[in-house]
């Protein structure tokens, strides 16, 4: 059994040991993974590690300790608000996570629905395209999750959603994009929906909300989404993703921000006095309010349109060159920088593909509706889109000549 040592490592051994312990990983500076990081060049990272180490231990719980945290936070909700289509009247909670902001909404809705409208068997409405995070927040918050399957254009079908709504119906969720395609649901017909019944409306633009508006402001199409659509009550979108932020850091928006106020907690039934907190957790780290702060402004517009210009430049790269692999099809539509790619040959196996690039090293995200393969851009990408595909090229080579094993579609990928 593992115990605490009794004689402490000294600093240096304690360094070499957590280098050498990383040598099994997968190597995200090569670009090798397609999902849990994001980075752009070596001056950001700088900018993220300093700003985290300057606020290191500082705990964000304690704003009256400490206004900068406040104020840095503050700027942070107001940017966001600003870039998302925020009003006078909105605000924001900064969260953990994804996972976090989502869990608040739907805690945010359900306590809502309960007050006004004394519903006591909650029900969500949502794509079966939504992130699985929804159903694990609905469980633990005794909510019943229905998804709805999306059609074949891949977006959320709102006569099918509507048809399962009832009166104990809380929330609607729609993605922006969703994880699994990349498509983005149309928000506006979902959003006057959920009005017309008076129904919370979540847009989940988590991997969506800082790199949508660049994109769009690139040229490329991209539907309403934001807290400016009538009928969306709340946005989640994560710093810690297109924001370009280190992990710890999203955001849960909401239109109106009297709305915050559903997924506050606040009491005085202990001894020590009142005690209040917006969030689920109690002690918070300041270095990822900071670090988050100091991504948005180093990088500001210029430097979000260029991780935007990169990623969708990686992806025209990669997908031209995997659809001109005979026996592979790219899944459309997807409207950002995730995508699926499948195998339309009944001779060419997707999972011996997968296998043989991950004997290369490559990190392969299986999909396992349709069987495919799932990439989820970010900028470094773009400097190893042609390895790529010489990589997808030399697999399917591999797969065709018979060699190797298979990797399912069942398989924990994610
Ligand atoms: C990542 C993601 C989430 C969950 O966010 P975490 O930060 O991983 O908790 C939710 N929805 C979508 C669309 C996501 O991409």
């Amino acid at each position: 059994m593992t115990t605490i040592p009794a004689r402490g490592l000294p600093r240096q051994a304690i360094l070499a040991e957590l280098e050498e312990r990383k040598r099994g990983d997968r190597s995200w500076r090569q670009g090798k993974l397609a999902v849990y990081f994001y980075w752009l060049d070596e001056e950001l990272e700088r900018v993220q590690q300093e700003a985290y180490l300057a606020f290191w231990t500082e705990n964000n719980l304690g704003q009256r300790a400490f206004p900068s945290l406040k104020s840095l936070e503050e700027e942070v909700i107001a940017m966001a608000l600003s870039l998302l289509g925020g009003g006078a009247a909105s605000g924001g909670t900064f969260t953990s996570g994804g996972s976090e902001s989502i869990f608040l909404a739907l805690m945010a809705a359900r306590n809502r629905a309960r007050s006004r409208r004394r519903v006591t068997r909650p029900n969500i409405v949502l794509p079966d395209s939504a992130h699985l995070t929804f159903d694990r927040a609905a469980e633990a918050l005794g909510i019943e999750a229905r998804r709805v399957p999306v059609g074949p254009a891949l977006r959320a079908g709102v006569a099918a959603m509507a048809a399962r709504m009832d009166a104990d119906t809380v929330a609607l969720v729609g993605s922006a994009p969703n994880y699994p395609f990349g498509t983005f649901d149309p928000i506006p017909e979902l959003a006057a929906l959920a009005a017309a019944r008076g129904v919370w409306m979540h847009v989940d633009a988590c991997v969506g909300g800082f790199l949508a508006p660049y994109v769009r402001r690139l040229g490329h199409d991209i539907p309403p989404f934001e807290l400016s659509v009538p009928g969306v009550t709340s946005l989640s979108a994560d710093i810690h993703k297109h924001g370009m932020a280190p992990k710890g850091a999203s955001l849960l928006l909401v239109a109106d921000a009297a709305d915050r106020e559903w997924h506050k907690f606040e009491s005085r039934a202990w001894q020590r006095g009142p005690y209040a907190a917006y969030t689920t957790q109690g002690t918070r780290p300041g270095g990822a309010v900071a670090a988050a702060w100091a991504a948005m402004s180093h990088l500001g517009e210029e430097g979000y349109l260029r991780c935007a210009r990169l990623i969708m430049e990686a992806k025209t790269i990669m997908t031209a060159g995997i659809s001109a692999i005979p026996g592979l099809e790219i899944l459309a539509p997807s409207d950002l920088g995730i995508f699926v790619w499948r195998s339309v040959d009944p001779a060419l196996d997707i999972g011996k593909v997968a296998a043989a690039m991950d004997a290369e090293g490559w990190l392969v995200g299986r999909q396992q509706e349709p069987d495919g393969i799932h990439l989820h851009l970010n900028p470094i990408h773009r400097r190893f889109a042609e390895d790529y595909v010489a990589a997808v090229s030399r697999a399917v080579g591999a797969a065709r000549a018979g060699e190797g094993a298979r990797m399912g579609a069942n398989e924990r990928t994610y």
